[in-house]
C-alpha cells in the first residue's frame, strides 16, 4: 500500500499514537489505513455419503479441486455467501445445516467458515471459476490433488466424521511450517 485512497499522498509505514503496531498512515490527511483478515466462507455440498467438489478454472491452483468457497461479500451473512458460492462455481443449490469448521490461515490474514450443506438437487454443473464439478466418496478423492490444505484437512475430519456419524464444529489454525512435508501445520482449539 503506497498511497492514501481519502486524498492521493504518499503513505508512511508507522505505529499511530495509542497504537501497538505499525499502520500505513497518510503523511498529508493523516489517516489511518486499517488492514484486517478477510473472511471466506464455503460449503461441504452433501449427498448420500459423497460430497461435491468443484476443479478450478482460474489462479491460483488452477485444475486442482476445491469446496465452493469464496470471500464474502459486504450485506451477506457468512452462510448467505455459502450458498451463494455454491450457485456461482456450481450452479448448485443447498440447504444449509450448520458450520463445520472454522480455520485462521495467519500466514495468508484468512479466515476460513466452511458449513455443511445439503444438495438440494442433482442439477449442478460447472459455474464460470470452475472446468467440472462431481460427487465423491472418501476413496474417490483426488486428495493429491486438492487446491488448498484447508480443504484437506476439513475433507478429513468429514468423513471421518462422517463413518462415526457424530460431527463437530471445529476451529483451529493453519498457518506455515516448512519442517512440514506439505509445508503446513494444523492446530486444533480443543474444547
Ligand atoms: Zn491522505
Amino acid at each position: 500500500m503506497n498511497f492514501c485512497v481519502q486524498c492521493g499522498a504518499a503513505l508512511t509505514l508507522l505505529v499511530p499514537d495509542g497504537d501497538n503496531r505499525p499502520r500505513h498512515v497518510c503523511g498529508s490527511c493523516g489517516f489511518i489505513h486499517y488492514q484486517n483478515p478477510k473472511i471466506v466462507t464455503g460449503v461441504i455440498p452433501e449427498w448420500e455419503g459423497r460430497v461435491l467438489l468443484c476443479r478450478r478454472a482460474i489462479e491460483p491452483r488452477r485444475g486442482l479441486w476445491t469446496l465452493p468457497a469464496g470471500f464474502m461479500e459486504n450485506g451477506e451473512s457468512a452462510d448467505e455467501g455459502a450458498v451463494r458460492e455454491a450457485m456461482e462455481e456450481a450452479n448448485a443449490r443447498i440447504g444449509i445445516t450448520g458450520l463445520y469448521t472454522l480455520f485462521n490461515l495467519t500466514h495468508i490474514n484468512q479466515v476460513y467458515m466452511l458449513y455443511r450443506g445439503q444438495l438440494l438437487d442433482l442439477d449442478f454443473e460447472p459455474g464460470d471459476e470452475s472446468l467440472e464439478v462431481a460427487l465423491f466418496s472418501r476413496d474417490e478423492v483426488p486428495w493429491e490433488a486438492l487446491a488448498f490444505q484447508v480443504v484437506r484437512e476439513t475433507l478429513n475430519f468429514y468423513f471421518k466424521d462422517l463413518e462415526s456419524g457424530n460431527f463437530v464444529l471445529r476451529s483451529g489454525t493453519i498457518d506455515r511450517n516448512p519442517a512440514d512435508q506439505r509445508g503446513y501445520r494444523m492446530r486444533l482449539l480443543e474444547g
